[in-house]
């Protein structure tokens, strides 16, 4: 396999079909390679990060070889949902697509068939356990025979291993496209990046000829966010209300949180609250999840609260903010989730909240696990990660990048960046605490908790401090000087670190572990944030709340909001009609192009991105009357003013 051996030119009939079909002016970062190198009959393994931009990299291809004469491109794609919005769409951008899978009737299916075999259809999507079915591999052959099968696309890739999370096992019957369709390309994509499935994919789909381009994983628009956790859902309720509250409405969003009947909790709240969420988790039977999941897709503005049940194949771009309420396993997870924000390039906020429970409650499923003892150090050392992202005072998505292998500089786009925290030298503390955890071990002959260890060294005379005799211990009050708060984020840091172990097993008491032996000898450093920082980061975040933008970046007039507000209105009234998504007729951000435009007629559409030219032709004319209609309504109120 080579790593984007020969930079080719872009041919421009590829250009063309981005501007005509798509209404995009450039490719984005690698795409340009991709698409040139695919198109031109290339194999290539295609890593890029969610939101980035993969679909075009089969489907830009797959209308210019279609174009060429070599006739359908056939894309796997494991998710039925995923599918349909997909399909809708192709077919509103003018191009001739289908998906073949089980909520199909067989008449349909039938029908569908011949249409493939009369060569009209460029793209078809089909589902893996359906492409390895006798019949339809049969009708695989029948094309191939005709030299008319131009490309397979096999999105989401990393279900072909086991080491990836999501591992389908009908993935594995792909191995026989290579043998069988020799000479067809295939391009194959997914989002998880790393190495051990990588390197599986590779295997499995007998790409090791293919070109294997990797995308940066960076996110720059998304901007990430920490927080000690205190009343979490309040926080929560705040950072939606400061961030993400919009004149006309509210923005998209999703918040995670770790058991389901906190998910019911939280959608409640937020409800009360007077947002509209809704929850989602496996406890649901399938209607109920289809029906929030459809609302969510096709609505504006709803908020799902949800376990990670929620969220493969969610392709929504204008998710505005991924919050997580509790701390997820590891970086990936993390990651993952996060990345289902702002897949449409503009500003989004990654927002965790996380605290001294979440690393216990997460040591403790690790601990419980039935896994065996190798794998439970893998899950370990990954949970370690995370904490010290956690716990990081520098850039976050240093952190991040680096944990995926990437070098980068600081962001200036999370909180450490944006507000660098104020750090206390806390070595001496840290000493205090490790003792106090040695001593108390030593003279009771156990180990006791963390509130327990706090209050000794706060020097609280509780019963259970008087019952032990541990007011007589040395250690006894010499920590009055650090809250409470304070002790416990050194107690995490110190957790992170592994100076400090929780026993989940029994009763989550504290022991020390290896890294203390540095830290109490001084030779291992230890600094706390000062309290009261987060309340700035807060501040500064309320003054940079979204307004909307023309592309040129300008905050829209009052009366350009208006005509926004208008169209938003007509899409949705479109969307119902066409069942589709709303981001599928068209995004925010052409929306807002059109707002800030003000076009007179449909030529003064030309150029707006996100508007090819089927849609310009479909709806250009609908959206001049919109714009009428609204900008009517405006002068008649100036008038009515006396402006
Ligand atoms: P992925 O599958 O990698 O998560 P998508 O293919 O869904 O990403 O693309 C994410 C978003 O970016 C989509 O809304 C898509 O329309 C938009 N997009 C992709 N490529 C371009 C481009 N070259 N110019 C403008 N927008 C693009
Ligand atoms: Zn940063």
């Amino acid at each position: 396999m080579s790593v984007n051996a020969s930079a080719g030119k872009t041919p421009a009939v590829c250009a063309a079909v981005l501007q005509d079909v798509f209404g995009y002016d450039a490719f984005r970062g690698p795409q340009a390679e991709i698409v040139s190198h695919v198109s031109t009959g290339g194999d290539a393994l295609v890593l890029m990060p969610t939101g980035g931009g993969k679909s075009l990299c089969y489907q830009v291809p797959a209308i210019v070889r279609a174009r060429a004469g070599h006739g359908l491109t056939v894309v796997v794609s494991p998710l039925i949902a995923l599918m349909h919005d997909q399909v809708g769409a192709l077919l509103q951008a003018g191009v001739a697509a289908a998906f073949l899978n089980s909520s199909l009737s067989s008449e349909a299916a039938q029908a569908l068939e011949k249409q493939v075999l009369r060569g009209e259809l460029t793209l078809l999507y089909v589902a893996p356990e359906r492409l390895s079915t006798a019949r339809f591999l049969a009708l695989l052959d029948a094309l191939h025979q005709r030299a008319q099968l131009a490309l397979f696309a096999i999105d989401e890739a990393h279900c072909v291993s086991q080491w990836g999370h999501d591992f389908r096992p009908e993935y594995r019957a792909l191995e026989l496209l290579h043998q069988r369709f020799a000479g067809v390309p295939r391009v194959a994509l997914t989002a998880t990046a790393d190495e051990i499935t990588r390197a599986d994919i590779v295997t499995h789909l007998q790409l090791q000829a293919a070109r294997c381009f990797v995308s940066s994983f960076d996110r720059p628009n998304i901007r990430y966010t920490i927080v000690e956790k205190k009343d979490g859902t309040q926080q929560l309720l705040r950072f939606i209300r400061e961030r993400h509250s919009q004149p006309n409405g509210h923005e998209a969003g999703i918040v995670y949180c770790q058991s389901r009947k906190r998910v019911q909790e939280v959608a409640a709240l937020l409800c009360e609250a007077g947002l509209q969420a809704l929850p989602y988790h496996a406890g649901f039977d399938a209607a109920v999840r289809q029906r929030h999941q459809d609302r969510f897709l096709r609505e504006d503005g709803l908020i799902m609260v949800a376990t990670i049940a929620f969220g493969m194949g969610i392709d929504k771009p204008d998710v505005r903010f991924v919050a997580h309420l509790d701390m997820p396993k590891n970086i990936e997870a993390y990651y993952q989730e996060t990345g289902r924000a702002g897949r449409d390039g503009e500003a989004a906020n990654a927002w965790m909240a996380y605290g001294l429970q979440d690393v216990v409650n997460q040591r403790r499923m690790i601990d419980e696990s039935p896994a065996a003892d190798e794998f439970k150090q893998v899950q370990r050392g990954k949970l370690d990660a995370l904490l010290s992202l956690a716990e990081a005072s520098d850039c976050r998505r240093v952190r991040l990048l680096a944990y995926f292998g990437e070098a980068s500089a600081p962001c200036m786009n999370c909180d450490n960046c944006l507000l660098p925290p104020a750090l206390d030298d806390a070595t001496e503390s840290a000493r205090k605490l490790l003792s106090c955890i040695y001593r108390v071990q030593q003279a009771s002959g156990m180990a006791f908790g963390a509130g327990h260890i706090t209050d000794i060294l706060r020097g609280k005379r509780t019963e259970k401090v008087s019952q032990h005799g541990h007011d007589k211990l040395s250690t006894f009050g010499i920590g009055a000087d650090l809250g409470e708060t304070q002790w416990r984020a050194l107690l995490r840091q110190l957790i992170a670190r592994e100076a400090i172990q929780v026993n989940a097993a029994h009763f989550n008491t504290l022991t020390l572990a290896e890294a203390a032996r540095a830290i109490l000898k001084g030779q291992a450093p230890v600094w706390l944030r000062r309290a009261s920082e987060k309340k700035a980061v807060l501040r500064s975040s309320r003054a940079s709340k979204g307004v909307a933008t023309a592309p040129d970046g300008q905050p829209l007039s009052l009366g350009e909001r208006e005509c926004l507000a208008a169209l938003k209105v007509w899409r949705t009234e479109q969307a119902r009609a066409h069942n589709l998504p709303a981001f599928v007729i068209l995004h925010d951000s052409t929306l807002r192009a059109i707002a800030a435009r003000q076009p007179q007629t449909v030529a003064d559409l030309d150029g707006i991105a996100g508007l090819g030219q089927r849609k310009r032709a479909a709806y250009g004319t609908e959206l001049l009357r919109v714009l009428g209609t609204a900008r009517g309504s405006d002068d008649r109120a100036l008038g009515e003013i006396g402006v």
